[in-house]
């Protein structure tokens, strides 16, 4: 049988794992971090360094394919990997993803409507873009940001010295604020002979710049839809993309605003667990192992909630509710904002 390799164990590897393994197929997972939840799911586990070149030889000989839960992976990690074994998605999509300026102009290369945006690195670049963009707008680190971690909002051009102190010196860009009626997400996939199949839409809200909730059927009209999931679809094949994408989704009276793409499963994609027969995480191993797509039709409606630090205190009261689908990531230590679990609950 074949073996995927997966760079990261968090609770994304860990889904991929066991999706996997349901699938009869090993997984061996590369995570720097002592004792991550894809520790308890994967076939194999290798805790090093992405620094550590033998570590990733061995790595990426022990397996068939490559994939990754996280899209910040070192270029020279890639490139050892990428000389043994393929890595699905492929590259393109992460150098396309790893970076806001090149994802915005990427995507606005493709026809797709992004929020007016302009590169930052100092003051003056600054200046000049608040000039072009104007107030409110929303300055953003380029690379490493998630969970509204490294953004900056400006409600006036007075806001400029914070926020830029905000980017510690790092490459930014400022995107105008999108006054949008609601956020969707598109879970997509691509097969390695071009199948596209798309996840219904999902509807997302955020707290504090994290994720709480995705809900399906999303509030979309019959034409929002056609376009949410032909926009998706044609990133992927722009990339010649295999695996599953996130794309995120500001509904505005002007159409489908791109956000950003993430070339990976999604958190807003977690209801597929419960919602679907083959969930966000089989279709991608399916995708990457070479196989056909699954029927990711959605037989009901899901609300998922993500479970954030103390909210683990309502563990045992979720676990009594009927229809509710617990996933616990078997994270030792409980912080604030840090991702525990999620619940879905099913309505028939
Ligand atoms: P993720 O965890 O999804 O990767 P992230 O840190 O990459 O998050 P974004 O998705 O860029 O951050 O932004 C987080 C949220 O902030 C968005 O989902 C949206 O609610 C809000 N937001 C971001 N950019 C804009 C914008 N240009 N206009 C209005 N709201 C925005
Ligand atoms: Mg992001
Ligand atoms: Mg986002």
């Amino acid at each position: 049988g074949s073996t995927i390799g997966i760079l990261g164990g968090g609770q994304l590897g860990r889904m991929l794992a066991v999706a996997a393994a349901r699938l009869g197929l090993k997984t061996h997972v590369f995570e720097p971090g002592a004792e991550p939840p894809a520790s308890h799911t994967a076939h194999r586990l290798t805790t090093a360094a992405y620094s550590d070149t033998e570590a990733l030889i061995a790595f990426a000989r022990s397996v068939d394919v490559v994939t990754y839960e996280f899209e910040n992976i070192p270029t020279d990690a890639l490139d050892t990997i990428e000389a043994i074994t393929p890595i699905r998605p492929e590259r393109e999509a992460l150098r396309v993803s790893q970076d806001r300026l090149i994802e915005k102009a990427y995507l606005e290369g493709l026809g797709l409507q992004v929020a007016p945006f302009a590169p930052v690195n100092d003051a003056a670049s600054l200046q000049k873009a608040v000039d072009q963009i104007g107030t409110p707008s929303i300055l953003k680190t380029c690379r490493f940001g998630y969970d509204g971690k490294g953004q900056a909002k400006l409600n006036t051009p007075d806001d400029q010295p914070a926020a830029l102190a905000a980017m510690a010196d790092q490459p930014a860009v400022l995107e105008g604020f999108v006054t949008f009626s609601r956020e969707v997400s598109v879970i997509a996939a691509r097969s390695v002979n071009g199948d596209v199949a798309c996840f219904d839409p999902g509807e997302n809200i955020h707290k504090n710049g994290i994720l709480h909730t995705t809900t399906v059927p999303a509030s979309l009209s019959a034409t929002q839809r056609t376009d949410a999931v032909l926009m998706a679809a044609k990133i992927l094949n722009a990339l010649d993309y295999v695996g599953v994408l996130g794309v995120e989704l500001f509904v505005t009276p002007q159409g489908l605003i791109v956000n950003e793409i993430a070339p990976r499963v999604h958190n807003s994609g977690h209801w597929t667990q419960n919602g679907c027969a083959i969930d966000q995480f089989e279709q991608h191993i399916r995708a990457i192992a070479g196989w056909p797509l699954g029927d990711g039709t959605r037989h009901s409606d899901v609300v998922m909630e993500n479970l954030i630090g103390d909210d683990m205190d309502r563990v045992a009261e979720i676990a009594r509710e009927s229809g509710a689908a617990l996933h616990l990531y078997g994270k030792a230590d409980v912080k604030p904002g840090r991702k525990m679990g999620h619940v879905n609950r099913i309505a028939r």
